[in-house]
């Protein structure tokens, strides 16, 4: 025991001051690294990696030497297939890294402080009930957490203050920024005309073409809500974590909407909604 804390003691006692700052740099890359890419399919990629490295390491410390040898190609390899895979996210990151907005949190801001949350639920509330009662066709982003930038660049920058009449103006049809999905980062309404990837769920009933197809991609590959209003006939669904809620009635979507835009309390997730609600809403009414 002495000789274990003797060792302990001289091992704390060769730190340098060279090694906490670099064990203090590496863990604001992981956190700076997680942040981006939480709850996106690029963060199981990351954990499935991850635990490859730990098996890795283990089985050299026990001296699985078949095992350890194995672990060692896959990590080697899989730093090529993580680049090639993500190429175009870390093109992204390096091209934000030149231009200094790497470490902006501003950026991934989800939520407005500071303008009145409850008027900005209640605008966006009553542009997508006036939309699905006239048939326009809609696509609204809420960005949470998750960083937008590679969407946002796909469409036209808007950056104005959100109101109900921007949003209807927005989707007016045959209008030039229509046809796409709109992004709002708290109270503003960051850009229009974007193009969302659409899912790959083969298993989707045929009513749904790809607007819908595209704000369930949306949402399988960032922490983002999407609402949908049919051009066709009007329902409001919105999609969330790789699931679509269809016929929204104006009860759900107005608690919805507040829980995105109340800062600081938990958020409320469809399933939870649903679940308080008995289940009811998601059925199609008579
Ligand atoms: P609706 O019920 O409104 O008809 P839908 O799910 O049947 O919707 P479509 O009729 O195919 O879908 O809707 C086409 C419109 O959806 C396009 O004009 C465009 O505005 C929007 N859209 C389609 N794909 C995308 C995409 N990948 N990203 C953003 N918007 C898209
Ligand atoms: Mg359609």
């Amino acid at each position: 025991m002495t000789q274990f804390l003797a060792t302990a003691w001289q091992l704390i006692t060769q730190v340098r001051l060279l090694d906490v700052l670099d064990i203090a740099l590496l863990s604001v890359l992981i956190y700076q690294v997680i942040k981006l890419t939480r709850e996106t399919r690029a963060f199981q990629l990351l954990k499935g990696f991850a635990v490859i490295l730990i098996i890795s390491q283990v089985s050299k410390w026990v001296h699985l030497d078949g095992m350890a040898q194995l672990m060692s190609y896959i990590v080697n390899s899989g730093v090529v297939v993580l680049v090639i895979l993500f190429q175009p996210e870390l093109r992204r990151a390096l091209e934000r890294l030149g231009a200094g907005t790497f470490l902006d949190s501003s950026t991934l801001r989800a939520i407005s402080h500071e303008s009145d949350a409850g008027y900005i639920a209640a605008e966006l509330q009553h542009a997508i009930q006036n939309m699905a009662k006239n048939r326009i066709g809609a696509l609204l982003v809420l960005q949470r957490t998750n960083t937008l930038e590679h969407i946002i660049e796909s469409g036209t920058i808007v950056d104005a203050q959100l109101s109900r009449e921007l949003i209807e103006n927005i989707f007016v049809p045959n209008t030039p920024l229509h046809d796409g999905a709109a992004i709002i980062r708290g109270g503003r309404i960051v850009a229009a005309g974007c193009f969302l990837p659409l899912t790959t769920n083969t298993d989707l009933s045929h009513e749904l073409g790809t607007r819908h197809r595209s704000a369930l991609g949306m949402s399988e590959h960032t922490d983002a809500l999407v609402i949908v209003v049919s051009e066709e006939t009007g329902i409001i669904s919105v999609a969330e974590g790789g699931r679509l809620q269809r016929y929204m009635d104006q009860y759900s979507l107005s608690e919805l909407l507040s829980s995105v835009y109340r800062a600081g309390e938990p958020r409320v997730s469809i399933n939870a909604l649903l679940k308080r609600r008995g289940g009811a809403n998601g059925r199609k009414p008579k």
